[in-house]
């Protein structure tokens, strides 16, 4: 990306000419509340647009290739929305449809595999609203998977798991980001300190470091 910049409104400005680029594997986001980071990622996501500059993926690129970009992305937002009434199933059926399965049976298909991938097989048929926190961030995971992504953009994925959750998830982000680019952001250094190959550190709307994990503690 490039001399990424974002106003809210007249005033506040939430990001200011951030450059950042990252290939393959996990790669920490880490910044206190406030930071920047969720309005960073939305924009990756091609939720919301910048107020200047832009992001590429290889040759598409962000305002002009949103469809293609959305092909190619996974995003597990902060929230996951409003999905509480249905069961893990049913919900995961639905993105399947939203990202243009029209056939079932290659749904349910797909739908299974992802189910099992997170390790919520057990729990298809529960309503997510009775999951805990770490169920809930695995059936995000499994959301934004549908679709074989290249790219993950996970915000604040740890935010509200317990200690053994924290773990389990961040083990299935280091098999994940095997395979594919991962983006994490964080405001905890011990969720991204052992598992990210690189990581850059915001505030206040800047990109103050970038770099490894031992350069940085090398700095301090
Ligand atoms: P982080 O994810 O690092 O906590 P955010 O990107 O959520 O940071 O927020 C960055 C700044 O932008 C904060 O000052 C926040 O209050 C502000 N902000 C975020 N979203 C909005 C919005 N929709 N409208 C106005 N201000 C916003
Ligand atoms: P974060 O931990 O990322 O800062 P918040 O709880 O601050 O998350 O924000 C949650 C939602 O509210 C986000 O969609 C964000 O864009 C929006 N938001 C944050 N700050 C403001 C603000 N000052 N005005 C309007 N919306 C905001």
């Amino acid at each position: 990306m490039t001399s990424l910049s974002k106003r809210y409104g007249s005033e506040r400005v939430a990001l200011k000419d951030i450059n950042l680029a990252f290939g393959k594997g996990l790669f920490g986001l880490l910044g206190p509340n406030g930071a920047g980071k969720s309005t960073l990622m939305q924009i990756m996501a091609t939720v919301m647009p910048p107020t200047g500059g832009t992001v590429e993926y290889g040759s598409y690129r962000i305002g002009k290739n949103d469809h293609e970009i959305r092909r190619i992305l996974g995003y597990l937002p902060q929230r996951l929305g409003l999905y509480d009434k249905l069961t893990g199933e049913e919900f995961l059926n639905y993105i399947a449809l939203l990202k243009g399965m029209k056939d079932s049976a290659a749904r349910r298909i797909k739908v299974l595999e992802m189910l099992e991938r997170v390790n919520l097989q057990d729990k298809a048929r529960r309503k997510i609203k009775t999951y805990s926190g770490g169920m809930k961030q695995r059936i995000g995971i499994a959301q934004a998977l549908i679709g074989d992504p290249q790219v993950m953009i996970v915000d604040e994925p740890t935010a509200g798991l317990d200690p053994e959750e924290r773990i389990r998830f961040r083990d299935l982000l280091e098999e994940l980001g095997l395979e594919r680019t991962i983006l994490i952001s964080t405001h905890i250094v011990a969720d991204i300190e052992t598992s990210c190959n690189a990581l850059a550190v915001m505030n206040k709307g800047e990109m103050v470091y970038q770099g490894t994990i031992p350069q940085l503690l090398k700095k301090v």
